[in-house]
């Protein structure tokens, strides 16, 4: 079977565009509540004042930096909602990547019974889950529009995939993620423009996904290479686009080596996604030759630093390790080396490719 998938209901962008939240919810309310999840950036803000939240609503600043959205933190915050107030009439995010994947995550366990845990994967969720509203402020890794909520758990860091987990409705106001610093802005922009190259470079690239990366790569070029390079106005309101589309390309195609990497990263060491990716791609020139050499230009030029060296501090088991998780992705390599990539690939020479880092 080709590719099925689902994209958001509705999409409202452009500068200022978070003013009509108010109006949008109204029309889901039915008499409910909402719950409000916030980047804890945001508290004392100017946004706060600008939450459309009533006396009834519940309002949560969460601090993501602790670590990624866990299979425990959505089901204690699914449990308390429902034992204090019952079920909410829509849960509207607002924040990065784990922001809207906690938002996505807990509109379906709302209505989908017992833990998190018993649902990482593909189509395992039972029920269509409660309206759900994601409003990025910092844009590249593309959870505004991809059909996943990533979750570490006890066991795996996987994602709840199927129809029901994609945005009811996106908001994408460039005027929100202006104050972005910018390592952040850097690391998680990039996540776009791997998410490209990588989409590009497989056997499942296909024209419709071709044609989102081409643009969204363009926009990214503007953003982090060109002249006008640079966190301006004019290069928020591209970023955004750029994620999103980056987003959609690969959902029609297929991440690759960095991400496969990057995983395994994630789970044994806990490093950031975007952050985790940055740190493989740059050791990808003989997978990716193009992609690395544009990446060191942007590196360079918005002078960030990424860590060297990183393998000599790392055990052999730690290796084995990620080697391991990296190697339970068989879509990514798959795409990326081919239908016989377990005759091109061995668990050394993933192991190879930790130990450039
Ligand atoms: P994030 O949500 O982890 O936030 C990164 C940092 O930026 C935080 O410190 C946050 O406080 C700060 N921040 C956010 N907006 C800000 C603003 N406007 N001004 C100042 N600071 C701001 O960031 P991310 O990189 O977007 O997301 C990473 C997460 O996304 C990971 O948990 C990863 O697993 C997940 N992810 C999900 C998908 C998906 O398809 N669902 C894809 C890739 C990554
Ligand atoms: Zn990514």
């Amino acid at each position: 079977m080709h590719k099925n998938f689902k994209n958001n209901e509705k999409v409202c962008y452009g500068r200022g565009a978070f003013g009509n939240l108010e109006s949008i919810l109204s029309e889901q309310r039915n008499g409910g509540f909402f719950v409000f999840v916030v980047d804890h950036y945001f508290q004392g803000k100017e946004l706060e004042q600008r939450l459309p939240a009533t006396a009834d609503d519940v309002v949560r600043f969460i601090d993501v930096d602790p670590h990624e959205p866990t299979t425990d933190q959505i089901d204690a915050l699914r449990d308390e909602i429902l034992a204090s107030k019952g079920i909410p009439a829509g849960i509207i995010g607002i924040g990065g990547g784990s922001i809207m994947d906690i938002a996505k995550a807990t509109s379906l366990m709302f209505t989908n019974e017992g833990s998190s845990t018993l649902y990482q994967g593909l189509n395992l969720i039972k029920k269509p889950g409660i309206y759900h509203l994601g409003v990025p402020t910092i844009s590249g890794t593309g959870a505004e529009v991809s059909m996943t909520a990533v979750l570490t758990g006890p066991e795996k860091k996987l994602g709840l995939k199927c129809d029901w987990t994609v945005f009811n409705q996106v908001i994408l106001d460039p005027e929100l993620i202006a104050t972005v610093p910018t390592d952040k802005w850097f690391y998680t922009g990039m996540d776009t423009y791997i998410h490209c190259v990588e989409s590009e470079n497989g056997i499942l690239n296909n024209a419709f996904s071709h044609a989102y990366a081409e643009q969204a790569m363009k926009l990214c070029r503007d953003v982090y290479l060109n002249d006008a390079a640079g966190q301006t106005a004019e290069n928020d309101d591209k970023l955004m686009v750029a994620s999103l589309m980056g987003g959609l390309s690969l959902t029609y195609s297929e991440v690759g080596v960095c991400h496969a990497l990057s995983y395994g990263l994630s789970k044994i060491l806990e490093t950031k996604h975007c952050y985790a990716n940055c740190i493989a791609f740059q050791h990808l020139g003989d997978y990716y030759p193009q992609g690395v050499a544009e990446f060191n230009k942007m590196i360079q030029k918005h002078q960030i630093v990424l860590p060297q060296g990183l393998s000599k501090e790392w055990t052999d088991e730690t290796i084995t390790a990620m080697a391991k998780v990296a190697y339970n992705l068989p879509h990514m390599w798959r795409h990326a080396i081919g239908e016989d990539w377990q005759q091109k690939l061995s668990l050394q020479d993933i192991e190879a490719l930790y130990r450039r880092m």
